[in-house]
């Protein structure tokens, strides 16, 4: 029975203070800087970061949605990112991009939504390209209550033609193929499209299946150059990735719930403590 105690109150005291831990980085509202240039530091899904800059709401090419979420935040470098990446897409005639989450003021863990986008370096992008957007800024209520349209149909495994168009393609293209960027989450279905579309075009190696990210992709960028807490992921498998990595999502195994417990949080490395405490 005393075992029972001590591993119940263990449990309840992990999850008490990964939710304080989480709580405390919703709850900073300036960013810190622990050196004279930004810093990510840690994983993509554990870490921190250190002189945000937030984006403003909108730019040229690019309008930010649910702004109440206050995910404006990232390194500089994915702010330049997406600057360049809107800047690409509206003068190319595709359209104007609807902006997501990047992250929290010092990053960190979100009480809600993402394991990842910790270290200013991730974001999410709707694939849906407004032609409104194009022609004024969406108001406030617009941007909080618009909902990002699946590009998946209704059944099955294909994409909805309807919802998915070469303007898609291009933008992927356009943001696979700038160096900063280290990969592309994208749901399998929208990788198995550009497999049909383009394979062996070396800019697809950088767009991986993963589950979900059926209504936006996600940007993820390198550990910038100097960044030397930085952890950067496994390098990308060779290849354009339209292979059996790929048809394996489609398998009765990827599709089945996961099962077991949910793998806890990665520790925050000892440097995000003196960020979060600045
Ligand atoms: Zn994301």
């Amino acid at each position: 029975m005393y075992v029972f105690n001590s591993k119940f109150w263990g449990v309840i005291a992990l999850l008490w203070s990964v939710q304080g831990h989480a709580n405390s980085w919703s709850q900073v509202s300036q960013p810190a800087y622990i050196g004279d240039t930004a810093q990510s530091i840690g994983t993509y899904n554990g870490g921190c970061l250190s002189g945000a800059v937030s984006l403003p709401k909108e730019g040229l090419g690019y309008q930010v949605m649910r702004l109440s979420r206050n995910r404006v935040y990232g390194h500089p470098d994915l702010k330049q990112f997406i600057e360049k990446l809107g800047q690409n897409t509206v003068s190319q005639g595709l359209g104007v991009l609807l902006i997501g989450d990047l992250g929290q003021v010092r990053g960190g863990p979100t009480l809600s939504g993402h394991r990842s986008h910790q270290t200013g370096l991730d974001v999410d992008i709707w694939f849906m390209l407004s032609a409104q957007a194009t022609q004024r800024s969406l108001t406030a209520s617009e941007r909080e209550t618009w909902s990002a349209a699946s590009v998946l149909a209704a059944h099955g495994d294909g994409i909805n033609p309807a919802q998915w168009t070469q303007a898609n393609t291009k933008v992927l293209e356009i943001a696979a193929t700038m160096p900063e960027v280290d990969r592309i989450f994208v749901n399998p279905s929208v990788k198995r499209e550009l497999c049909r579309q383009q394979a062996g075009s070396p800019w697809l190696k950088k767009i991986r299946p993963w589950w979900k990210h059926d209504d936006h992709f996600h940007v993820r960028l390198k550990c910038p150059i100097g960044n030397r807490h930085c952890v950067a992921q496994e390098p990308l498998p060779s290849g354009d990735g339209c292979d059996a990595g790929l048809a394996w999502w489609f398998s009765a195994e990827a599709k089945k719930p996961a099962k077991g417990k949910p793998t806890p949080p990665p520790p925050l490395p000892a440097l995000c403590d003196v960020v979060l405490n600045k």
